[in-house]
């Protein structure tokens, strides 16, 4: 059995869902393939579940001397390296902290920058469609502080984030906790961002996503897609458990797998990632935690989801495949039940998933120029769920022809 479309999309993360739905309202037929079960399971699943469209100010490599030797020392609660993975990562970190540098990272922040502004519209856009508007809550996302110092070097960068419009409030100990009165009494402020968003179930707005694409006509269908091939001029096929597909063009969001699929053809990006964990806990008695609030100095951050208090680790530099580390959790779980009264853990199982990086952190969204109608839209960093419908469409009014509404350039393959 062969289906054939106008595209197939390869991933269903919440990237490839989105591009899936843009290209579906440009009038093509689409067919979405993912190796999981079902849509949202990978890197989608388990993240904080903010929307941030204040997040244009990219995260850097340290490059000052102090803060460097501290991250080499590997005792921080925010970043972990696998020692083991040090040579193999080395290329792509080297890059990462060249790109860090002032300059380069000023290009990617105006880079980013469209991206983040359009991201609540464009998630709007498609939300409103899917009927999952009351999915985004209104919760903003607070950044509190036990140390002074650190606290005032977060106020400093925030006069260079109210210069983008980034609409932030500075919290006292007290105000604070009126916001979250279980909160550790010891803190001593708060940052909190207005305009950010937060989901309850991340995966519930794939699902909501996919419920929408299906529904408009668009085949979902599961498979493993390393075997894509060229069959002639724009000519693409892939191979599924429901039989071959192929199309005229192919948008590959494979997110951290994407190079696995563009090495072969001969793109040897300089694709990493930051690994990141989540785990569940119950509230204590009776402490509820209202909205999603980052531990700055503890290094974690915890959001509250349908499943329980969500607790994301901050970065783990590691080989994509390597077995799961305790390390960081082990680091943080006692500062997290010293900042909030957590419970019991809701599951044995820990999540891992990983960051899909560049080292300039800005995605890959576009045309691949040796490989007429092979397209790509991945790499998203930190950022996926928040830029997953800016970056759809975009990706799709470049597939169609139409004038971009953001300027691609900074997002090409070429650039490495
Ligand atoms: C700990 C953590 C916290 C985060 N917090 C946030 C946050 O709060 N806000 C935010 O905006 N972003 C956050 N992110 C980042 C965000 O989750 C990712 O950038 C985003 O999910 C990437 O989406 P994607 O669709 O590109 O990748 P994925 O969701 O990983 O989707 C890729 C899909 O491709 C499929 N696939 C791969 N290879 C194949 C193959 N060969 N054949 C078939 N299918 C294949 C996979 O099964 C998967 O479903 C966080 C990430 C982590 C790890």
């Amino acid at each position: 059995m062969s289906i054939r479309a106008d595209v197939v999309v390869l991933g269903a993360g919440i990237v490839g869902l989105c591009c899936a739905l843009h290209l579906q309202r440009r009038g093509r037929e689409v067919v979405l393939i993912d190796r999981a079960d079902g849509v949202g399971l990978e890197t989608s699943y388990g993240n904080a579940g903010l929307i941030q469209p204040d997040g244009m100010i990219p995260i850097a490599f340290p490059r000052d001397l102090r803060t460097f030797v501290s991250y080499a020392l590997n005792r921080r609660r925010d970043c972990y390296y696998h020692m083991s993975a040090l040579a193999e990562l080395a290329p792509a970190l080297f890059k990462y902290w060249q790109l860090s540098h002032p300059d380069a990272m000023a290009n990617s922040l105006m880079g980013n920058l469209p991206l983040f502004e359009n991201s609540v519209p464009e998630h709007f856009a498609l939300a409103q469609e899917a009927g999952a508007i009351e999915m985004f809550r209104p919760t903003g996302w607070t950044r509190a502080f036990r140390k002074e110092k650190t606290f005032a070097a977060h106020l400093r960068k925030l006069v260079v984030s109210a210069s983008y419009g980034v609409a932030a409030e500075q919290l006292s100990g007290d105000q604070l906790r009126s916001l979250e009165p279980h909160l550790n009494s010891s803190l001593i402020g708060a940052i909190r961002f207005t305009g950010q968003l937060s989901l309850a179930s991340p995966v519930k707005l794939s699902q909501a996503y996919r419920q929408l694409f299906t529904s408009l006509g668009g085949i979902f269908t599961k498979g493993e897609a390393r075997t894509i091939e060229a069959k002639s001029r724009s000519h693409w096929q892939v191979a599924s458990d429901r039989g071959v597909i192929e199309a005229d063009a192919a948008v590959v969001c494979f997110g951290p797998w994407t190079e696995d699929l563009l090495r072969p053809l001969g793109y040897p990006l300089p694709f990493f990632v930051k690994r990141g964990y989540h785990l569940h806990f119950k509230a204590r008695e009776e402490a509820e935690l209202h909205n999603p609030v980052s531990d700055v100095d503890g290094g974690y951050s915890l959001t509250p989801m349908e499943e329980g208090i969500r607790l994301n680790t901050g970065v783990e530099f590691a080989r994509r495949d390597d077995p799961p580390s305790v390390v960081q959790l082990n680091r943080v779980i006692p500062w997290a039940r010293d900042f909030f009264p957590m419970g019991e853990r809701v599951e044995r199982q820990t999540w891992v998933g990983s960051r899909p990086c560049l080292p300039d952190m800005l995605p890959i969204i576009g045309p691949l120029p040796r490989h007429p109608g092979l397209w790509v839209a991945a790499g998203h960093a930190h950022h996926g769920l928040t830029l997953a419908a800016s970056t759809a469409r975009l990706l799709a009014e470049m597939m169609s022809g139409e004038t971009p509404y953001v300027d691609p350039r900074p997002y090409r393959v070429e650039r490495f």
